[in-house]
């Protein structure tokens, strides 16, 4: 187990879970939940830690490639800023990228509002063998939606049940799902904001309607924590990463994707050959 893991005292997931660290409210993003180690172990572990989970994704595509259909779901939530666009780079960039279905969730199309709020989910969902990562997700349904009421509340109260039975399917189905939020704190996203206006290289992650969401940070703590007393649940629990620290954020969600791919219980498919006969047959040609 993850007792022996260096700079850990407890699981990632058992450290990060929503029900052990929330409210979101009064969650530090400065703390480092269940990781006793410093900056410079968080960086070293990282790319050790990498290897360890490129090597399970490799594990997991080879199944996938041999008929099983599992497949591994990674939601990432949080606020402008928390981060969200860095995970994907720096933690699926420690993945082979075939093994990966990345898929970010902007305002709706007006083809997708034609829809029901998981029709582009659905078809956003891993191939079998493949690990997906949700930059936004259906959660956006019950965050924005929420706090401006763009569609009216006896819509998008609905929307949380709905939400429990699709993600219940997905595991049923094979699909482990790991809900993480990005929490940064108020100081923080200014702070990073304030970067975005002050180095060109970084414009064009500016968005001028940021600032008119960040007047509605309470409207979205509340939103958040919605979100965490009506779905988290142990088919699709949620975590709080801490996203002041981007080593630490990084760290987390490896380690989170670490220990759901060790829950599957791989191992290399067998051959569907003869690995004698296929043997001999090579020895035998120039
Ligand atoms: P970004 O992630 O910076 O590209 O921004 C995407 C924007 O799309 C954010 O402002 C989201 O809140 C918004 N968005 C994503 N999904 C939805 C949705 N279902 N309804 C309304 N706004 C959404
Ligand atoms: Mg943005």
């Amino acid at each position: 187990m993850s007792k022996d893991k260096q700079g850990w005292s407890e699981s990632a997931d058992a450290a990060l879970r929503v029900s052990a660290v929330g409210p979101i409210a009064t969650f530090d993003p400065e703390s480092t939940p269940g990781f006793t180690g410093d900056k410079a172990l968080g960086k070293q572990l990282l790319g050790e830690r990498g290897e360890v989970l490129a090597d399970l994704q490799e594990l997991l595509y080879a199944n996938g490639r041999s008929g099983d259909t599992r497949s591994v779901l990674l939601v990432l939530q949080g606020m402008d800023t928390a981060g969200k666009g860095g995970i994907v780079r720096h933690v699926g960039g420690l993945v082979d990228p075939q093994g990966l279905a990345i898929k970010g969730f902007g305002k709706p199309t007006p083809e997708e509002l034609q829809h029901d709020f998981l029709w582009r989910i659905h078809k956003a969902l891993p191939p079998a063998g493949r690990i997906g990562i949700f930059d936004r997700s259906h959660y956006e349904d019950v965050l924005p939606v929420r706090v401006h009421n763009l569609v009216p509340q006896s819509e998008w109260e609905k929307r949380y049940d709905l939400i429990n039975q699709f993600e219940a399917y997905l595991v049923k189905v094979g699909t482990t799902v790991i809900k993480c939020c990005l929490v940064v704190s108020k100081d923080e996203q200014k702070a990073r904001l304030t970067e975005r206006l002050e180095r060109p290289d970084k414009y064009w992650k500016y968005n001028p309607g940021d600032i008119d969401e960040r007047g509605y940070w309470d409207q979205y703590l509340e939103a958040y924590q919605a979100i965490f007393d009506l779905t988290d649940t142990d088919d699709a629990p949620w975590h709080l990463i801490p996203a002041n620290k981007k080593w630490f954020a990084r760290l987390s969600v490896c380690e989170l994707l670490i220990e759901a791919l060790q829950g599957l219980e791989l191992d290399w498919p067998k051959a569907d050959f003869d690995v004698e006969a296929e043997r001999r047959r090579l020895a035998a040609v120039d």
